[in-house]
Formats: C-alpha cells, structure tokens, sequence
C-alpha cells in the first residue's frame, strides 16, 4: 500500500494529513509529531492560554478520536532524526523506521535567542512550544518587572497579555517600528498607543546587550546605551528560525528556509515542504517567501494533500493574519512591501478602521483594526484582484460586497 509520512504534528503537519483524508487518499497516513502533547494550537499560548483564561486540553488541532476514525497514525514524541533518500525511509530518535512514498516537512521553526553575555539565566525565555507557555503562564503573574525582548506580533502579544494580569511590560525593539517591516507605521503606532495606555512602556531603537542575574536569576537587562531595565521575567520575541536542518542533512536546497516549488515541492518529488519551514514562489509577493503564519500553514497542507491524493494545483492562496492584542483584532490580507502608501477607511466603532495599501494602483494589502467585515471583503479583492481605486477604499460608504459582486 503507498504510505505518505508527515514529519510534525504541528499546524501544516496535521492539516496535511487530515486532509490527505478529506481528498480522498486511501494510502497509509503516518504523522510523526516530536512533541509530547497531543498536537494543539499554538497562537492561543501568547493569548488566552497565557492569560490563564484557556486550557491546552481545550485546543486540540483534531480531537484523539479523529485520528482513530480517519486512520491516521499519529505518533507523539517521535522525532524524525535522519532521511534516507536512496532507501525512501526516515529514521525516529528511537531507531525506528518508515518507508514513505511521499514525505511531507512540517518541521515548523525554533524561536532565535539572543548571544549576550547571561541569555542562560533563570527567567530569560521563549515561547514556541506548550512547555514555555506553562512555565510563563506560572512566572508572569508573580512576576514584578517584565521585559520584552522585539516588538514583533509574539513580544506585543505577550506584552498585553501581561498588563491585562496587572504586570507592566516594557518592550524593547531595534527597529524604530513595531510588528515589523509588514504592518504600516500608522497601524503600529496604533497599536502602541493602546499599549502604552495600558501602562506598557515600549522603547525603540534599543536592544539588549546583557542580562544580569543574581543566583542564577535574570535581574536586569542592559541595554546599548548603557541604561539598566530592573527584570525578573525577560521574553525573548526576536523572530524565529526555520527547522530545515533534516532537509539539510538530506542534501535538499535550503536557503531561509526548506526551498520548495509553486507546488511546495523540493527538487526530489517525492518530499514535499509546508508551513514555516517552506520557502516558497509566491504570486503575491513576486518572489520567494517563507510565512509564519495559521493561515500559511493550513492551505499549504491542503494543497499538499491534494498533489499526493493525484491533483495537484499550484499554491496561489492570499495570505492572511491576524493578532490580538488587548482590545484590539488586528487582521491582516495580501503582503505589503513596505514601500506602500496607505490609504485610511474609518470604520464606523471608535477604534476600528481599515488601511488599504497601494504599490501604485496596484492593491498589495489590507489591515484591518476591529473591522472584520473589511478583512473578508479585502481577502477577496485580492484573491480575485480585483481592481479598487483610492477613493472608493477611503470611502466608508463605498459598497465592497456590490463592488465585488
Ligand atoms: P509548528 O506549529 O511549529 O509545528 C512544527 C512541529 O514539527 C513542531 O511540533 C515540532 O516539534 C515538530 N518537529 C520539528 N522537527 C521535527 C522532527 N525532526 N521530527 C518530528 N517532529 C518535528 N499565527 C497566526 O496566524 N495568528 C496568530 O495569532 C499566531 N499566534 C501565535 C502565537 C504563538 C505563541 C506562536 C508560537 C505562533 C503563533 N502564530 C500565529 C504562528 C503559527 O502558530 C505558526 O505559523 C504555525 O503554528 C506554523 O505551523 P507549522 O506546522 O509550520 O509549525
């Protein structure tokens, strides 16, 4: 019988296999997830689950008994450490081995820690996996001076998760913007406003050049003009890295990412790349991307399935996003460049708007503060690029269903 092997029980791993069943597969399915847990959410770990509003066990993926109904093999705690291309196999740290047909990377990523002088002491910490979000989830609260270390979407998250336990956050970023080059800057001006007026300080322009402990424990950081933020809790939210290091030793091409094509393919057809570890030609961007996203990893899953269960079709999806952060449901559509003008749409709540961002007339992307509505209309007029002139994306009375339609 053909037998597809998924490596990771992460978010591409598990939409892969599950839908190599809902495409109609009637080969083997074998998922080799390194974890221990049950495979889970992760974007609930910075949020409610951080928060303590949420429980692990109330985020599964897929529930236990979808994998027993679907036949699909999930092995916990099985880490793929070696493949072996001439003999179509993959080894488990346990020794075991897998013959595949078809191998599908879902390795996900490794957040980046920082080389400083004290980055091994107690209090300093990432957050990736559920371990990290249980033992944050018991340092944050008694904590009494947090440090954020970036302030990309996870640092910003766990900042305002932290000042909605009472625990002020000061946030310390490089850039001279938050979240990044991919957000414009009146969108991230917004969203450090209401940080800052939920008692967050964030400073920009800084980063860390030290951490100082006291038996063993984090007590400050030292920043790279000399000045000293008292910290008994630092989180480390400085990007992360591409687990590509099994596709490396394998001899696949590896460049910021496992390289596949517009079928999230390597150059051996018979492995294939998906979610953060995929670095792939996308129509929206113009080039190669790798996205971190819920969004990037379910449909390159699918599209996956759909190649294995016999057929394929290129990845074309638009890219989306989406953050919460305190009041605030920041969705993103498309990509922007970073070299945008933006045009403002007001929404009609306090707090609530749209930008629209323009390469020229070209519309690149669409982040929408509070506005839902907005964020499907603009998924769509992306994927179906649909032309909207400036006016009629400022207008708040210009109807984008009519004009879709
Ligand atoms: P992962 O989810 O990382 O899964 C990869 C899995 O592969 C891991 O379990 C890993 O242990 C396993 N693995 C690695 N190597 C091996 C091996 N050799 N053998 C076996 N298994 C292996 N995205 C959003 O769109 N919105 C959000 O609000 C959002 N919030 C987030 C909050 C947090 C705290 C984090 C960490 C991420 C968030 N993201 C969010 C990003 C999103 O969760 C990721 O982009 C997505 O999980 C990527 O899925 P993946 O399957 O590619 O990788």
């Amino acid at each position: 019988m053909t037998r597809a092997v998924v490596v990771g029980g992460g978010q591409a791993g598990v939409e892969t296999a599950s839908s190599l069943r809902l495409k109609g597969f009637e080969g083997e399915v074998v998922l080799l997830s390194g974890e221990p847990a049950h495979p889970y959410h992760r974007p609930p770990l910075s949020k409610e689950y951080l928060a303590g509003k949420s429980d692990v066990a109330g985020n599964p993926l897929r529930g236990e008994s979808f994998f027993q109904t679907r036949d699909v093999q999930l092995r916990r705690d099985a880490r793929v450490v070696q493949i072996d291309r001439a003999a179509a196999e993959v080894t488990v740290a346990s020794g075991e081995r897998f013959g595949y047909d078809q191998l599908v990377l879902a390795t996900g990523s490794t957040p980046r820690t920082l080389p400083v002088p004290g980055a091994e002491l107690a209090g300093v910490a990432t957050l990736r996996r559920l371990e990290d979000a249980c033992q944050l989830r018991e340092q944050l609260p008694q904590a009494r001076h947090v440090v954020v270390l970036g302030a990309g979407f996870i640092g910003m998250e766990c900042a305002a998760t932290a000042s909605g336990l009472g625990v002020p956050v000061t946030v310390v970023e490089m850039a001279e913007q938050a979240l990044g080059r991919v957000v414009s800057r009146p969108t991230a001006e917004f969203v450090v406003d209401r940080h800052r007026e939920a008692g967050n300080t964030v400073l920009f322009g800084r980063k860390a050049t030290e951490f100082r402990g006291e038996n063993g424990a984090v007590r400050a950081v030292v920043l790279d003009d000399g000045s000293e933020l008292p910290a008994d809790l630092v989180i480390v939210g400085v990007g992360i890295t591409p687990n590509t290091e099994l596709a490396e030793s394998a001899g696949l091409a590896v460049a910021n990412g496992i390289v596949v094509d517009e079928l999230l393919r390597t150059e051996d057809p018979r492995i294939y790349a998906v979610g953060d570890c995929a670095n792939y030609p996308s129509v929206h961007a113009g080039s190669r991307i790798r996205l971190e996203s819920v969004q990037n990893a379910v449909e390159h899953g699918q599209c996956v399935a759909q190649s294995i269960a016999g057929s394929p079709a290129p990845y074309r999806a638009v890219p989306w996003f989406w953050t919460h952060q305190l009041a605030m449901r920041l969705q993103i559509a498309g990509l922007a460049h970073g070299d945008e003008d933006t045009v403002r749409r007001p929404g009609s709540e306090p707090g609530s708007f749209s930008m629209f961002r323009y390469r020229g007339e070209q519309l690149t992307a669409v982040e929408s503060m509070n506005h839902p509505r907005i964020h499907m209309a603009a998924r769509k007029l992306l994927g179906g690029g649909v032309p909207l002139a400036r006016e009629q994306a400022a207008d708040p009375d210009y109807d984008l269903k009519a004009h879709l339609s």
